[in-house]
């Protein structure tokens, strides 16, 4: 029996929180100890927990489509993070550690706000593509959590987020690879969407890299994958995390 296009779409944030559930689990986040960490995010009086959430995008075909691609990242990268839309706050994505109470036993949460999930879409003819990559970038972030020492590494490698968003740009280039391998524009689509919109942490040049630093590194994973297609997540991890700490300067 078909679901009405309510049923579907009514229950998005829990249901894809609660469906990732079945996959297989993973090991502990990294212990913050302190303030929840949240990649991407603006980190000035920001209230992780004062969002307001969203269960559809309003369009049931995209519902769909964003499922389908969290259920296929959820599975290519081995992790099982809760996914949240939000209305209000700054147009951004981002990923944390911290589970939500609609969602336990998740591995984190990644959030991504509707406005600027709409613009990603619009914004060129493959407009998917872009989603796909920024949620494939939060995705590596949720995989960093998971490792806490990688995290460590790359977090001491420079003292500000910018190593962990270097490689997490990798990652999605990586992805990026698998997906689109025929189709290097929808790369450089995506490499000019994530470095130009917003005007907060996501873009933020200081602590992320430069723009030219996350295009070389979007486009190393991406290359990584072509050249190594028979390779697995954990060897792109790694490889991701040489090649950011050896390519760019730790200042
Ligand atoms: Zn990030």
């Amino acid at each position: 029996m078909r679901q009405s296009p309510a049923q579907i779409t009514r229950h998005l944030g829990v249901a894809l929180g609660l469906a990732l559930l079945s996959l297989t689990p993973r090991a502990a986040s990294a212990d913050t100890g302190q303030s929840p960490i949240v990649l991407c995010g603006s980190d000035a009086g920001f209230d992780l927990h004062s969002l307001t959430l969203e269960q559809s995008t309003g369009t049931p075909a995209l519902d769909r489509a964003l499922i389908q691609e969290l259920h296929a990242q959820s599975a290519f990268f081995g992790v099982r993070p809760a996914f949240y839309l939000y209305s209000d706050g700054i147009q951004n994505a981002m990923a944390t550690p911290e589970i939500f109470p609609k969602t336990p036993g998740t591995d984190g949460t990644v959030l991504y706000q509707m406005d600027l999930l709409s613009e990603h879409l619009t914004s060129a003819h493959w407009g998917g593509s872009i989603v796909a990559g920024v949620i494939a970038h939060e995705f590596a972030h949720i995989m960093q959590f998971s490792d806490p020492a990688r995290y460590s590494r790359l977090l001491d490698h420079h003292g500000t987020v910018k190593f962990l968003e270097l490689h997490a740009d990798f990652m999605a280039g990586y992805y990026m690879g698998t997906k689109f391998a025929d189709k290097p524009q929808d790369l450089e689509t995506l490499a000019r969407k994530i470095f130009e919109l917003g005007d907060n942490n996501f873009t933020s040049i200081g602590h992320h890299g430069t723009p030219e630093e996350r295009h070389v590194a979007l486009r190393a994973g991406f290359r990584y994958y072509l050249q190594h297609p028979q390779n697995d997540v954990t060897a792109a991890l790694a490889e991701g995390e040489a090649f950011v700490t050896s390519v760019f300067a730790a200042y």
